[in-house]
């Protein structure tokens, strides 16, 4: 039986893990779920699958878990430090999975790898901001990662676990969004509902605007540079419209790789907790018209601006990426609150990028979670002030 804790799982990957789970609910024993405010939904999964530690980090719905868990055997805590309460570090759970969305999920993924034989990490801030201490801690715990944003699982899975870098080059596809083909006349009149509507993917609000602006792109870039340890030459953005094929790996021997899949969530997810067995998945036969029409086209910096941020990111790890992170996050949000245009999100983005003040980040790599933080504080209001 698989001893596990899931971080976010009143999410979409947390709901999707639990759904793999329900089929084979007697090879899994849940030590933890977690959750911010759906207290309802963590409380009937906890439930369901017999679980024992629940954290759930919002205070008030913290303060209702409790009292409606009153008589139960279920224990409700309020935050990560109590991760030290339910784990043994020398009874290692076997899988974690770190889904918890934006820069609140880096906490508990650092915080679990001491605990876990393996970590799955689906949140795409603790990989850009922390994978200096990320990194560090799995080697200390003798912790193995799976990446499981469904590109940097392909690549994971093409290269194999080869950590002798016999490659020369990685590509990454995108669909292009919802405006792939919008006359570029008409991007200055793009509404939140047309930027909401991505062509193949069902996805939150904050990842919807990021694949219509391409920031999601530039994010998996800088994520798939890190986990993989090359340089940005080495990596290459390709729109692909019906997403079917989600890297490209070309090796120095020659050989050239790539891997599809439908586009689904299940099958990384499903891989990262069934890795090394022979589990078998139900999916689709290959998809020949897919196949036939992979239409592969490099990505063009005049209709996707935020691609040229990648010019202006330096090779090192450094709090950088976090400026840009933050800054985006806060752009977002002012748009799907209608303060700012769609053409604004990417046009500021290149204007803090330039920031003299910001500079100094670029050679500075983060020491502990509290740097990360401060500095998101920072470059939010520093961004909300640019958009007044
Ligand atoms: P969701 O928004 O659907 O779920 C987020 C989860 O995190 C929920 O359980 C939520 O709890 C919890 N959460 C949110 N804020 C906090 C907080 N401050 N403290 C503790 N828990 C919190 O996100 P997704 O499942 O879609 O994505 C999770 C991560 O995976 C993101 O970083 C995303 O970028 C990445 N990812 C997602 C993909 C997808 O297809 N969905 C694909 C690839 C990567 P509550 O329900 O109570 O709000």
């Amino acid at each position: 039986m698989k001893k596990i804790a899931i971080f976010g799982s009143t999410g979409s990957i947390g709901k999707s893990l639990l759904n793999i789970i329900k089929k084979d609910k007697k090879d899994f024993k849940i030590e933890l779920l977690t959750a911010n405010k759906n207290y309802k939904s963590l409380i009937k999964q906890a439930k369901f699958f017999d679980v024992k530690n629940i954290i759930i980090a919002d205070n008030n719905s913290f303060l209702i878990t409790k009292k409606l868990l009153k008589n139960s055997k279920i224990k409700v805590f309020k935050n990560f430090e109590s991760l030290n309460k339910i784990f043994n570090i020398n009874k290692k759970i076997d899988y974690s999975m770190c889904a918890i969305s934006g820069f609140q999920g880096l906490k508990p993924t650092l915080d679990i790898i001491k605990f876990t034989k393996t970590v799955a990490i689906a949140n795409k801030e603790s990989i850009i901001c922390g994978w200096n201490l990320i990194k560090k801690d799995l080697k200390r715990y003798k912790t193995y990662f799976i990446p499981v944003d469904s590109e940097h699982f392909s690549i994971w899975s093409l290269l194999n676990n080869d950590k002798k870098n016999n490659f020369e080059k990685i590509y990454i596809t995108a669909s292009g969004g919802p405006f792939r083909k919008l006359s570029l006349k008409k991007f200055k009149n793009i509404s939140i509902k047309d930027a909401l509507k991505h062509p193949n993917w069902s996805m939150g609000k904050k990842i919807s605007i990021d694949s219509a602006t391409m920031m999601n792109k530039v994010f998996e870039i800088i994520e798939a540079k890190k986990i993989f340890n090359v340089n940005y030459n080495q990596l290459e953005i390709l729109i692909h419209p019906n997403s079917y094929l989600h890297a490209i790996v070309k090796f120095n021997n020659g050989l050239s790789k790539f891997l599809v899949h439908d586009t689904n969530m299940i099958i990384p997810i499903f891989n990262s907790i069934y890795f090394n067995t022979d589990k078998k998945l139900r999916s689709k036969n290959i998809d020949i018209e897919a196949l036939n029409n992979l239409n592969l086209k490099t990505v063009d910096n005049i209709r996707y601006p935020a691609i040229k941020i990648l010019n202006n990111i330096g090779e090192k790890d450094s709090l950088f990426e976090t400026i840009i992170v933050s800054a985006n996050d806060k752009l977002v949000d002012l748009f799907l609150k209608n303060k700012i245009k769609f053409t604004d999100i990417a046009n500021i983005l290149l204007k803090i990028c330039n920031i003299p003040e910001f500079n100094k980040f670029r050679s500075i790599k983060p020491k502990n979670i509290g740097e990360i933080n401060d500095l998101v504080n920072y470059v939010s209001l520093k961004t909300d002030a640019m958009c007044v």
